[in-house]
């Protein structure tokens, strides 16, 4: 019977899609182990004030530095933990790792600007978060207002808008700010926008690849409007060219994040930096 099951599934999946499967468990397996004994690690992209000409903050990326030596994605071991339950575990994980580096940072660097730390899947609907993140704070001495979380507008609908709502407003009230990532991407509907609590709204790298041309800026520009009308923040994420952070500053955006200003490093290189600015 297991037989018949088997060579009927050889039927109807490709084997790419097996193949696909088996690396996954495996993966998953290893990623187990890999928050059990601490193989992640953060690396913290710089995020620039082009307006001020510096250092305005940071992201927290987590990093897995696999032990059969190659770096496995975030991309894809995110999504496949919290495909599999482990969704919780390694926010936990990366929340206990981020605020212990953070605070040692503000220990010894008085402008460290705020942290943003990424949040997605179950863990945008479980309001066990607020607490746990504010002892987590406290026990680290990380003042809550220098930290940001940042969400997905495909995360807060998956699993229910309402719940979402509900819980981006606990965090706000504890004193943490909201930044709406990957905008653009998704759903992208204005209506979700404007009943998000959000703070701040991260334009994708997609309508940074399109500035060049009038629609891209048209659309830019007609994002920027709303974004002002609501109060928001706008960050431009993914620049890599001279051109696009020209064309962007004379949209008036100000705040960056790319591979152009700088890629995700360790805390001990960001400190580095920003001591070498002092
Ligand atoms: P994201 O939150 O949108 O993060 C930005 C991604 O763009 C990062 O990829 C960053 O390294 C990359 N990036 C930054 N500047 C540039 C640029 O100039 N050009 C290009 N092409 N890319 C740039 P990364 O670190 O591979 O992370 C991918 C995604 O994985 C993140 O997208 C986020 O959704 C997720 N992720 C990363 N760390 C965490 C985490 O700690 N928790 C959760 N829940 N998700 C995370
Ligand atoms: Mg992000
Ligand atoms: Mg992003
Ligand atoms: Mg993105």
């Amino acid at each position: 019977d297991a037989k018949r099951h088997n060579r009927r599934g050889l039927k109807h999946y490709p084997m790419a899609a097996l193949e696909n499967g088996r690396r996954n468990i495996q993966l998953l397996r290893d990623l187990v182990i890999a928050i059990r004994d601490d193989q992640l690690t953060m690396h913290y992209q710089p995020k620039w004030d082009l307006a001020g000409e510096c250092y305005c903050g940071m992201e927290a990326l987590v990093r897995w530095p696999h032990p059969d030596g190659h770096w496995v994605s975030p991309a894809e071991f995110v999504p496949l933990a919290e495909t599999a339950g482990l969704g919780n575990d390694l926010f936990q994980w990366v929340l206990e790792r981020v605020l212990r580096e953070y605070a040692d940072l503000i220990a010894h660097v008085p402008q460290a600007g705020p942290v943003a730390i990424n949040i997605s899947g179950a863990q945008l609907h479980d309001l066990s978060i607020v607490d746990r993140f504010t002892a987590c704070a406290e026990r680290y001495g990380v003042p809550v207002s220098s930290l940001i979380f940042e969400i997905t507008e495909s995360a807060a609908i998956v699993g229910g808008i309402e719940g979402a709502i509900e819980l981006l407003g606990r965090l706000k009230a504890s004193g943490v700010s909201i930044s709406l990532d990957d905008f653009g991407t998704g759903y992208s509907s204005l209506s979700y926008l404007a009943r998000l609590p959000v703070d701040q709204l991260k334009l994708d790298r997609s309508f940074i690849q399109k500035i060049k041309e009038p629609a891209g800026v048209a659309i830019v520009r007609s994002i920027l409007d709303l974004s002002a009308s609501l109060g928001l923040d706008v960050v431009a994420e993914g620049i890599e060219e001279e051109a696009e952070a020209r064309l962007l500053r004379e949209l008036r955006i100000n705040s960056f994040q790319g591979y152009l200003f700088a890629r995700p490093m360790p805390m001990a290189e960001v400190r580095e930096l920003l001591q070498g600015r002092a």
